[in-house]
């Protein structure tokens, strides 16, 4: 390794030699130097203060040379000085240069190389469904109105005409949220048994005229089997206005039924009983399997029990104590009437698309889901 010598001779000829060893040494370690602490090092040992190679050349050559020679010999260093300033810059560029290409080389991406494809999803039949009942209620001029699943007593039961303790609460397994035994029964909360509370609510927002549907998810207590489940979806509707009579739910809801599975399909009330409403009715639609033979061949039709008839959904004109509780609002039920009604999408999809078990609706398996596209 090369060592900086002590100078006898200060001829300028001499003095030559010594730069061109000096130099030649210097091109020969910079070329060596091949990684990051190589670098610090050939740097140290060119520049350092304490030591450093141009300190020597400094001492040795400099302060000893004889007065007539210092003149050459401080050109010599000076020159020396700014070479080795220029090799360690261009060793560093050297091996940033060579840092960023392997980094560069190592992050390349193959852009030829086949993506990784997405599945496209499917809409759920019952969401489909649901949206295929609010189009038609939007061309008759109905908007969508929404409201939460955790609802209080009062707008499940209360503001409905259900009364504390009325009978027709039994037939609503409702689940209760736990620990609310404190509370007025009206303030407790629950998770809402039907789509109705929204009425209310909605009512309680808006003035008359009124039309609208409501989607939603509701829960009711009961075990899950091919035909139940403690969760499902409703999607009911609610036109207020002044002189709006049985015939106006009639012929409302004749028209939506033949606009959703077809324009031959009959329609047929027989009474039933709401707290809500009154008076009730239960509504049936011809099968539009069977097309209401009973048959579909030689084989009975089994959605419609063989009778030609199907259950679809149930309404009525709104019972006046229920405008009683938004009469604040302009509801007063000698101005006003109304009807409502209502059905089970789930029940619909199932009819519509042929499914024998409900569960499969709440699996998640896209491939059920995309069958109905
Ligand atoms: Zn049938």
């Amino acid at each position: 390794m090369y060592k900086v010598p002590k100078l006898a001779d200060y001829s300028a000829k001499a003095l030559d030699a010594a730069v061109r060893e000096l130099l030649s040494a210097l091109d020969q370690e910079a070329l060596a130097v091949g990684s990051e602490s190589d670098y610090k090092a050939f740097r140290d040992r060119w520049m350092a203060r304490k030591n450093g190679i141009l300190t020597q050349v400094n001492e040795l050559w400099l302060k000893g040379a004889p007065k007539d020679a210092k003149k050459g010999v401080g050109q010599r260093v000076n020159e020396l000085k700014s070479k080795v300033d220029e090799s360690i810059s261009a060793t560093e560029a050297r091996l940033s240069k060579g840092a960023s290409a392997s980094k560069l080389s190592a992050d390349r991406i193959d852009i030829t190389l086949p993506g990784i494809r997405r599945a496209i999803g499917a809409e759920h039949p019952v969401i489909k469904t649901m949206n295929e009942i609010v189009s038609v209620f939007r061309n008759l001029g109905y908007s969508v109105s929404e409201g939460p699943e955790v609802e209080s007593d009062y707008y499940n039961f209360e503001a409905l005409n259900f009364p504390p303790n009325h009978p027709a609460r039994d037939t609503q397994d409702t689940l209760f949220i736990a620990g609310q035994d404190s509370k007025a029964q009206r303030d407790r909360l629950l998770l809402r048994t039907h789509t109705s509370p929204v009425q209310i609510r909605t009512m309680e927002r808006l003035k008359p005229p009124l039309r609208i549907v409501i989607p939603g998810k509701v829960h009711r207590n009961d075990p899950p089997d091919a035909s139940h489940s403690p969760m499902f979806h409703q999607i009911e509707g609610l036109a207020v206005d002044t002189n709006i009579t049985f015939g106006d739910l009639k012929g409302t809801l004749d028209h939506a039924m033949k606009a959703l599975f077809g324009s031959s399909v009959k329609t047929h009330f027989r009474p039933s009983f709401f707290p809500f409403t009154e008076p009730s009715a239960e509504m049936m639609v011809s099968c539009f399997i069977c097309g209401g033979s009973g048959k579909r061949g030689s084989e009975p039709c089994r959605p419609c029990k063989t009778t030609g008839w199907i259950e679809i959904l149930g309404c009525g004109m709104v019972d006046p104590n229920v405008f009683e509780f938004v009469k604040h609002n302009g509801y007063d039920p000698k101005k006003v009437s109304g009807f409502a009604f209502g059905m089970g999408a789930d029940r619909v999809a199932i009819l519509k698309y042929g499914v024998d078990d409900i569960q499969l609706f709440f699996q998640g398996d896209v491939r059920f889901s995309q069958q109905f596209g």
